[in-house]
């Protein structure tokens, strides 16, 4: 089966107690038995629920791996990674990552012995330099939010089955549309289905794919003992939006780079951040691992001025302010008023976030309507 199948036939069957062609929500707790031990495979729905298995069973067909877990929120996926290691054992992490992993890591997993090296992996010989016999698990974040860096996943995949550790990629932001990581050597995929899985900005959810059946078993283990589950409600609203995501991505990508070229020959406009680019650093990467560029994008206007680019922000009238991605209404955020005002203003010049850098997740509308809005918002 292909890709743009699996996303509508992918571990999905007609329901057996009445043929339902849409998986119904299975909106109960429990589950009668006949006899003691004696059921139909459901006891419990932290364990298990209908709803939420088909879910599981799609998010395995569309990233290509043998088992699915969904979770309630992308970082309760997360969570669950990290329990499967213990005090004194070592993380190695892509620098710039998605903040609230960031918070989970230093906030909560320190605290419990677990150490985090956070490394930019442009250049690879800097997971090497932290690999020690402590080290378990490498975490990538590729592209990465804000600034678009891409991390070549074939090569610390490489490093990773060397040194017989864990690797485990968000593909959030890219999908299984444009990167599968199953294929390219990761042991575990994530997800924050609130984004584009989701894709209609109505569910906040996680999900991890993978490929080995004994770490599903110790996952599926965790998912039941922690219980972050995804509720029946939300399994079958992912289920839905799974239906479409080749065509959302395709008018993303499309969407993604007219915004991309218009924002790059704008007078106003200093830099775009689009990984399509020739002159991105790292494109011929993204060109290999990726089908297509994607709908998100960040960009910098000239002069850098804070007040400015706020009131470009109020000027949009399509985009809407807001903080997450990948729905079908395009987005603009402010990082360095929102995402990443935590961080001291010389610390996130660094890392390039500016105070004129604008994050747009370019949704699915009329191109010509979003290119108009940005038009009138950066000349006022
Ligand atoms: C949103 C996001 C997360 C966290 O997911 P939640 O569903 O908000 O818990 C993790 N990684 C990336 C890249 C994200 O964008």
């Amino acid at each position: 089966m292909k890709f743009n199948t699996k996303t509508i036939h992918g571990g999905q069957k007609p329901d057996k107690a009445y043929g339902a062609v849409m998986m119904p929500i299975y909106q109960t707790s429990t589950y009668a038995q006949r006899s003691p031990g004696d059921h139909k495979g459901y006891e419990y729905s932290r364990t298990h629920n209908p709803t939420r298995t088909a879910l599981e069973n799609a998010l395995a067909s569309i990233e290509n791996g043998n088992y699915g877990l969904a979770f309630a929120s992308g970082l309760a996926a997360i969570d669950a990674v990290l329990k499967l290691f213990k005090s004194g054992d070592e993380v190695i992490s892509t620098n710039d990552l998605y903040g609230g992993t960031y918070r989970l890591f230093t906030k909560v997993f320190e605290d419990f012995g677990i150490k985090f090296h956070f490394v930019g992996m442009n250049d690879i010989t800097n997971v090497e330099a932290y690999i020690n016999q402590n080290t378990k698990l490498i975490w990538v974040e590729t592209p990465t939010n804000p600034m678009m860096n891409i991390v070549d996943i074939k090569a610390v995949a490489h490093i990773a089955k060397q040194n017989k550790l864990l690797l485990a990629v968000d593909n959030t932001f890219a999908t299984p549309y444009l990167q599968q990581p199953l294929a390219l050597g990761a042991d575990i995929v994530m997800h924050s289905a609130t984004k584009y899985i989701g894709g209609h900005s109505d569910l906040v959810m996680g999900g991890l794919v993978v490929n080995d059946k004994e770490l599903a078993d110790k996952l599926y283990f965790i998912q039941n003992a922690s219980g972050a589950i995804s509720s029946p409600m939300d399994s079958f609203l992912a289920l839905r939006g799974i239906k479409t995501l080749h065509v959302r991505m395709q008018r993303h990508c499309e969407n993604g780079k007219a915004v991309a070229e218009y924002l790059k020959t704008h007078p106003k406009v200093e830099k775009v951040y689009w990984p399509g680019f020739e002159d991105h650093p790292n494109h011929l990467i993204a060109k290999t691992q990726m089908n297509d560029f994607g709908g998100m994008l960040s960009f910098v206007t000239k002069g850098d001025n804070y007040e400015q680019t706020v009131k470009i922000i109020e000027n949009l009238k399509i985009f809407t302010l807001a903080e997450s991605l990948g729905g079908v209404e395009s987005l603009a955020g402010h990082p360095a008023s929102m995402t990443h005002a935590s961080i001291p203003k010389e610390e996130r010049k660094k890392i390039g976030i500016v105070d004129s850098l604008i994050r747009l997740s370019i949704g699915i509308e009329d191109v010509d309507d979003l290119i108009a809005d940005l038009e009138q918002a950066l000349g006022k």
